[in-house]
Parts: structure tokens; sequence; C-alpha cells
């Protein structure tokens, strides 16, 4: 079923374009990726020649550009991402607010996608018709996922029977779309993988932070695993070995910024362009060229996101 079956609206087709053409005029300083090239660019920061055309680069493949941690300057960072070799983003949302706000700035920049939809900590204020809204949001052509979604029992923020009833209906309801899923799971490996089994939607573990044996169960149902900047951390070998266990084709690469900055920026604001340094970890990890590890990262972000 397609989303314009399912609402009713004829605008909204199951093909998904890949450039808005008719976004609203950008302010000033917002800047276009259209007929550049940032490969060529990009080669200045990575260092190392392109072999792979100008259809690639980095794709954070989960961000939150909405964060008030980038009130002051989110236009001078976003529009400086393309000169630093990021493509592509796709904005989480964590609530209907940060949905819509993540939706605005798609709007605003070519490059940037958006997903919406409720995280575990934002389940116990999430309204009755939820996922009307989530559904309604998804009619916007630049939304490509739902999420981010799941169970978060380290924080506990939400009563754990509502973070998995709201977990729940978007796992639905990203079937009844058709659209991935983008899922957090902290400390709660095991109700998520239940679900996750019931319902086998496709779509992303993102900010893996589980062991390499509960990776090989979240690959068995075809999701792809995201790694944030964690593994770049010395400290993190159990995310190391994890990483080591994802095969190429289902890896991704994301930063969930304003959170995880890698090294040697830990502690501080993230930001897309420091995906570099999570990339060349995971090269070193899989013994492969960081170029080739950005040109396969991309490709499996462009084909979950179906962008
Ligand atoms: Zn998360
Ligand atoms: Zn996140």
């Amino acid at each position: 079923m397609n989303r314009a079956d399912l609402f009713g609206n004829p605008s909204a087709t199951s093909g998904r374009p890949f450039f808005r053409s008719a976004l609203p005029p950008e302010p000033a300083n917002a800047q276009s990726i259209s007929g550049t090239c940032h490969l060529h660019r990009a080669k200045k920061i990575l260092g190392q020649p392109s072999t792979a055309g100008c259809q690639t680069g980095l794709f954070d493949s989960h961000a939150h550009y909405e964060d008030k941690r980038f009130n002051k300057d989110r236009d001078d960072i976003l529009s400086s991402l393309n000169d630093k070799g990021v493509r592509f983003v796709v904005n989480a949302a964590s609530d209907l607010e940060t949905a819509k706000a993540g939706v605005a700035i798609s709007e605003r920049y070519d490059f940037i996608y958006a997903s919406a939809g409720i995280h575990p900590h934002e389940a116990k204020d999430a309204p009755d018709d939820f996922i009307d809204k989530i559904a309604a949001l998804t009619q916007h052509e630049k939304v490509v996922a739902i999420g981010e979604m799941g169970l978060d029992y380290h924080y506990d923020f939400s009563p754990r029977d509502i973070q998995k009833r709201v977990f729940e209906e978007q796992l639905k309801l990203a079937l009844a779309l058709d659209l991935p899923v983008i899922v957090h799971d902290r400390e709660a490996h095991a109700d998520t993988l239940e679900l996750l089994t019931r319902y086998k939607p496709r779509g992303i573990m993102h900010c893996y932070s589980g062991s390499a044996e509960m990776a090989g169960q979240i690959l068995k149902l075809g999701l792809y695993i995201g790694f944030t900047g964690v593994v770049t951390f010395k400290n993190a070998r159990k995310t190391a070995e994890a990483a080591a266990a994802v095969p190429l084709d289902r890896l991704l690469i994301e930063t969930d910024c304003p959170y995880m900055a890698p090294e040697p920026f830990r502690g501080k604001r993230c930001d897309s362009s420091m995906l570099t340094e999570t990339a060349a970890a995971l090269a070193r990890i899989k013994g492969i060229d960081i170029r080739e590890l950005i040109d396969i990262t991309f490709k499996n972000a462009c084909d979950v996101y179906r962008i």
C-alpha cells in the first residue's frame, strides 16, 4: 500500500523524487548542492583521490540539526557541509515538534531529508492521535523514514509499557506505509529484538551499542546498522567488535549530532563534517580504504532511505 492509497492524497505518489521541484526559496545563506561536485572538494579534506565520480560523499544517516545547540549558527554549519564532503543528511525526529522542525530544515536545504516519529524518551508525552500526526508528516516529500522510535531502559524517561506501545504503533505504521524505521535501543535489547522479530520492518538500528552477537540477530532481520563517533573511542572495544561483524553492505555511518562527537572532538558539539573520523575508524576496522567505506555507506543509506 502506498501513501496515496492510504490517505487519499492524489499529490502523493509511491515514487520518491530525487529533489523537490517546488522548494520554497532558500535563504541567502543556504547553499544548494545542485550542480556542484562535492567529492572533488572533499578530496582536499580526505587527502585521497576520488574513484567514484560525483554521486557519492559522506552520508550522515542520523543527525539532529533542529537541536537548540545549533540555534546560534545552524545555517552557518549547514551551508558549510557540502564543502566538507557531506552529500546527504537525514535529520531524525524525537517527537512531533522536532519532526516539524526537521521538515522545515529539509525544505531549505536540498541535501537534507527528515524523519518523523517519537523517541522512547518522549513516548509519555505522545498525544492520543500521534500515529495520525506522524502519518500526515510522512506525506511530505522530504520525509524518508519513521523514527526515531524504540526503547530506552537506561534512562527510563517514559514508563516501559508506554515506550513499548508507542514503539509498536510506529512499527505498524511503517509497515502500512512501506517506510523504513530508525530504531533506538539502549539497554533494552531483548524487548527491542522481540518487537522487531514480530513486525520485521525494514530500516536501521541506529547508534549501535550492542554486542557482535546481537548484531548478528539484527542482520538476520534484514536491518542496517548505524555506527556513530563512539567507534573512534579507545575504550569502545565492544562497538569495534560489533562493527567488524557487520558486513559492508549493511553498514551505515551517522553522527547523531550534536551528540557523540568522534575523537579527536570527543565532548564537543558534533556536526556532520566530523563523520570523516568515524568513516576512517570503520575503514581501519574493515581493512579498506576510507574512500571505499564512504562510497559503500553512501550507497547503503541511499538504498535504505530510497533517496
Ligand atoms: Zn537514538
Ligand atoms: Zn538520535
